[in-house]
């Protein structure tokens, strides 16, 4: 094992290789709040890359309701217990948050390779703490879709005559979507057994050797986050590839300028941001103010790294939904959880401007400009001024191509009265 730094855990940390950093690396930004469950990204990807013989239960980009949803059934509740079990009442944060070197605190419990080194199961010691799900499992990708917790039981037929208020709800239920977070320490890479898993030096997506993988599913049974699939026609394992030839800039609708993944670009409900994030030596954020994905991880930090404590790195951050449980939230996102939903929930002139990019271009935007534009709204959110500008926002891709100019407020369009059934 080697002693590699993890910024999210804001420590070193055990890993079974050297640290390697991409020049670049790819990542994404979801916003939970926006997400409607319509599964468009899944049917994006499924009938991009997975819809061959064999594939069928292979879903790269997946979409489940929770707390009940998940694919496979429980991924996540799973492999938290398994760290229980390993370091029992120690999976806990601490430390105070410092920038980017640790701006959550300091993870103090034990990630999958290092509680690998201390659960040892029947077959002896694995690089990564996992398990392989069974095939009842990985049956349904959807199970549980709409399913709510709570105290209050609905009664058929009837609208819920209790109402909920903020800051959270009493009974709820989130989308989650996922993808491969084409991790920075990778628990499939570190797993297999043929090194026949690879990250790309110049863009950091990981990556499966069809010709020398042997179908072991070592990849399966070490990612935290369940996102190999194995596909019984080839005896082969398969992963989301980050849809690399778009980031290549060879798909000929980006005329040579990187694009975002199929599921980033079909969203229905603008969640997803995706970019390419340039890294120091360490491994940490080149400061970038003005990189949207820079600006809202690293300086609003309203966007958290899915179950960080898994000690994986992953490059897929999330804004929390705001209406839910935070005690789960924090489990989930990590000690970051209440002052994002805070920021999130009123935010400040640049944060709202940012928020405008989600979804706007198929391009990759890499820097972004705010022209201020005038006052519009003014109001309270629970108890914190909020006030609303309608600024205009630039985006514009690395070589400096101006591919987004959008206002905070969206353009309102009358239909004139004679054209008024015109469609
Ligand atoms: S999410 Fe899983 S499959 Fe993807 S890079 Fe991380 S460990 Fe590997
Ligand atoms: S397309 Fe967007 S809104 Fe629809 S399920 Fe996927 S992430 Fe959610």
């Amino acid at each position: 094992m080697s002693n590699v730094f993890n910024w999210q855990l804001g420590r070193e940390m055990d890993y079974p290789y050297d640290a390697a950093f991409p020049d670049q690396q790819f990542a994404f930004i979801f916003n939970t709040n926006r997400c409607i469950g319509c599964q468009t990204c899944t049917m994006a990807c499924k009938s991009t890359w997975t819809f061959s013989k064999g594939q069928e239960y292979a879903w790269w980009n997946n979409v489940e309701t929770k707390p009940y949803g998940g694919y496979p059934h429980h991924w996540d509740v799973k492999t938290l217990d398994l760290l229980e079990q390993a370091s029992p009442g120690n999976q806990v944060w601490g430390g105070t948050p410092e920038d980017l070197k640790a701006p959550y605190g300091k993870f103090n419990g034990k990630t999958v390779f290092e509680a690998a080194k201390t659960y040892i199961g029947p077959e002896g010691a694995n690089r990564a703490l996992g398990y392989l799900p069974t095939d009842e499992e990985w049956s349904a990708p959807n199970r549980y879709e709409d399913h709510p917790v709570g105290n209050e039981k609905g009664v058929k037929g009837q609208y819920f005559k209790g109402g909920e208020l903020l800051p959270e709800h009493k009974t709820w239920f989130f989308y989650l979507a996922r993808i491969c977070n084409h991790c920075s320490y990778p628990a499939c890479l570190a797993a297999c057994p043929r090194n026949a898993i690879y990250k790309r030096p110049e863009d950091g997506i990981v990556l499966i050797d069809q010709e020398r993988c042997r179908g072991y599913r070592k990849c399966m049974e070490a990612c935290p986050y369940k996102k190999t699939y194995y596909r019984g026609t080839t005896r082969t394992s398969e992963k989301c590839i980050a849809c690399y030839p778009r980031i290549e800039g060879k798909d000929q609708a980006g005329h040579g300028l990187p694009m975002i993944t199929r599921c980033m670009a079909s969203c229905i409900g603008h969640i997803r941001l995706q970019g390419l994030i340039e890294l120091n030596k360490d491994g940490t954020w080149k400061e970038a103010r003005n990189n949207p994905l820079y600006y809202l991880i690293h300086v609003a930090k309203v966007a958290l790294p899915l179950y960080p404590q898994f000690g994986t790195e992953p490059n897929g951050y999330y804004i929390p939904p705001r209406w839910v449980s935070r005690p789960y939230l924090r489990q989930m996102f990590g000690p970051g959880v209440d002052d994002a939903i805070e920021k999130y929930s009123a935010p400040d002139r640049e944060l709202l401007a940012v928020l405008q990019l989600f979804g706007k271009d198929q391009r990759i935007c890499h820097r972004y400009e705010i022209k201020e534009g005038p006052k519009v709204f003014e109001t309270e959110v629970r108890g914190k001024k909020f006030v609303m500008y309608n600024d205009t926002i630039i985006g514009y891709a690395k070589d400096g191509t101006k591919i987004i100019e959008t206002t905070v407020e969206e353009p309102l369009h009358v239909r004139d009265a004679k054209h008024a059934n015109s469609i």
